[in-house]
């Protein structure tokens, strides 16, 4: 199918997006187009306006900001995970990234993109719980900050007025020597992940868990961080009963649907099987870094 018909404006700055915005109740962003044009080609959105702003300069940043990973707008995927400072700081963020379709479209798709997106099925989105992002955005009324808390609010839904655009998401660095594992299930590699986990795990000298983090995708309307199996870890010294059992407990904190692609249950037993596997992996791993310490 062809998009209906719209308007296309490539803005030169913040401030033009933002005016752009707020003039047109049916204007949308552009930014990388992977999942927006899509969309248009089979009508699922019909804006009157784009407004790219792929164009606008010093927003295509990684950078490190007061202990976190800083984001631009238009930074792409690729760009993301081979930067130094992402392979070295916050490697699951590479790691999830890696995951996202294929090459071709994470060197256009933008991670503020998929951020402002928000499938519930997509990986960013829970990276971003998992590394207690924060998200900042602009319109005429200013600048904005939201937490990923508050930022995810349903299926393809965000905190986003229309007229906002979002400008930069920072992600908290973890701690040094923090492990941490990302793994999904899809039904061919590139394709969108039936569901999916993004979990860190750090321990003190004497083995006590003082941060840990179990981020899900793909059961439910938002990403789910599951809080609950965190506390229980956090404060103890694990072993792998420990862990096998906070991965259980995880089928009871999650409320996923049935859908064309795979029923509730079936996302029930994969999320716990993927908690097990990731916090095992994230365990051994803080604990190797402790030992070569
Ligand atoms: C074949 C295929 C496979 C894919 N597989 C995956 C996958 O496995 N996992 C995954 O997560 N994604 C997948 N994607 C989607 C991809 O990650 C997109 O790049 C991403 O979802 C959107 O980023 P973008 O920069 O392309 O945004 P666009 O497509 O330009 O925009 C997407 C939406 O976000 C809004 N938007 C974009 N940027 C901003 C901003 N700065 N401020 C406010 N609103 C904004 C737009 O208005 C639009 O509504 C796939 C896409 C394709 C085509």
């Amino acid at each position: 199918m062809k998009p209906a018909p719209f308007e296309y404006v490539r803005a030169r700055s913040l401030h033009e997006a933002a005016e752009l915005l707020a003039a047109d109740p049916d204007a949308k962003v552009l930014a990388g187009g992977q999942s927006l044009v899509p969309m248009l080609s089979m009508r699922l959105a019909r804006p009157a306006r784009l407004v790219d702003v792929g164009r606008i300069e010093h927003l295509a940043y990684v950078d490190e900001v007061e202990g976190h990973l800083e984001i631009g707008a238009t930074a792409t995927q690729t760009q993301v995970a081979t930067h130094p400072l992402t392979l070295s700081r916050v490697p699951i963020l590479s790691a999830g990234i890696a995951r996202i379709g294929h090459t071709q479209i994470r060197n256009r798709g933008t991670v503020c993109g998929s951020l402002a997106h928000h499938d519930p099925s997509a990986e960013l989105p829970a990276l971003a719980l998992a590394l207690d992002a924060r998200l900042t955005s602009f319109s005429v009324r200013g600048p904005v900050s939201r937490t990923a808390d508050a930022f995810f609010t349903g299926t393809f839904d965000t905190a986003l007025d229309l007229d906002e655009v979002l400008t930069s998401v920072q992600f908290a660095m973890p701690p040094e020597g923090t492990g941490w594992s990302f793994r999904e299930v899809a039904r061919r590699s590139g394709d969108f992940a039936l569901v999916g986990v993004g979990a860190l795990l750090h321990t003190d000298d004497a083995g006590v868990v003082d941060h840990v983090r179990i981020s899900l995708f793909g059961v439910g309307s938002t990403p789910v961080r599951v809080r609950a199996v965190e506390d229980r870890l956090l404060g103890t010294v694990v072993d792998e009963p420990a862990l096998d059992a906070a991965a259980e407990a995880t089928a009871d904190q999650i409320d996923p649907t049935s859908d064309a692609h795979a029923s509730a249950d079936y996302r029930r037993e994969v999320a716990a099987h993927l908690v097990q596997e990731a916090l095992a992996e994230a365990w051994a791993t803080t604990r190797r870094k402790h030992a070569d310490a």
